[in-house]
């Protein structure tokens, strides 16, 4: 099947055209990736460990940049941003749930959630609500006041979604969101997830997990040494 996803009329949220990316002497980390992913999908990125996954995470982000080939995320060009402007798309274009929640445990769970808004200069009395409306959503609002330390481990993801969702970001990547988690809480972090795409988020999402990718997916990519060798629509829920 073609890796470009061709329907739709919308402009995409990630274009990717023949991306190549290489450290050092070694192999090509990814090599000619191309990838559209449309408004609405929820992609979850498979493949064999060192077969380029974080490296296609890294690029998306703008936290690395390809050596060859272009990454247009929600409009912007990714991968010729400076270093203020890259930090300023991923606070406000993107947001990031990983597998260790990455939590700050000196601050509250709702003062976790308000923290990209703050950083965006979003005022603190609308962040405030902001983010105790997305607690509420999430099911996590009567933990707002705790500190995450004190949650379990599905509960902390609940907050790391519901931090990254703070800025309203085109896209939410997600890192091996269930990875750090047992199956009950992992169960839920899939649910919230399928849910989010539901409403209309547009999700990618890399996983080792098959369970993950084809319960809360609408399209599966596979890599193999850093190329796309498997891009399947699910059929619909
Ligand atoms: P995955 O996330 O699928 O495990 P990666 O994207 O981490 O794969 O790695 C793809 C390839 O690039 C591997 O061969 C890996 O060793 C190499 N690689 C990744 N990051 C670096 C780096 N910072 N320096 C050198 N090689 C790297």
């Amino acid at each position: 099947m073609d890796t470009n996803d061709s329907t739709g009329t919308t402009a995409p949220v990630i274009d990717i055209r023949d991306v190549s990316r290489r450290y050092g002497q070694g192999p090509p980390a990814l090599d000619g990736v191309r990838l559209t992913v449309r408004r609405g999908e929820a992609v979850a990125v498979l493949g064999p460990s060192g077969s380029g996954k974080s490296t296609l995470l890294n690029l998306i982000a703008g936290l690395d940049r390809p050596d060859s080939g272009s990454v247009t995320v929600a409009g912007v060009r990714v991968d010729t941003l400076g270093e203020a402007a890259s930090a300023k798309y991923r606070r406000a274009g993107i947001g990031m749930v990983f597998q260790f929640f990455n939590l700050l445990d000196d601050l509250t769970v709702a003062d976790n959630v308000l923290l990209p808004a703050q950083l965006a200069g979003i005022p603190r009395a609308e962040a405030r609500r902001r983010a105790a409306e997305l607690l509420d959503r999430l099911g996590i609002g009567r933990h707002a006041e705790a500190h995450p330390g004190r949650l379990s481990g599905g509960e902390r993801q609940r907050v790391a979604v519901a931090r990254a969702l703070m800025n309203r970001p085109a896209l939410l990547l997600a890192d091996e969101p269930t990875g750090a988690l047992d199956s009950a809480a992992g169960q839920d972090v899939r649910d919230l997830l399928t849910a989010l795409n539901a409403d209309g988020q547009t999700v990618l999402l890399v996983t080792h997990d098959p369970v993950l990718a084809e319960s809360c997916t609408t399209r599966t990519i596979e890599l193999v040494d850093g190329r796309i060798v498997r891009d399947t629509v699910a059929v619909p829920r």
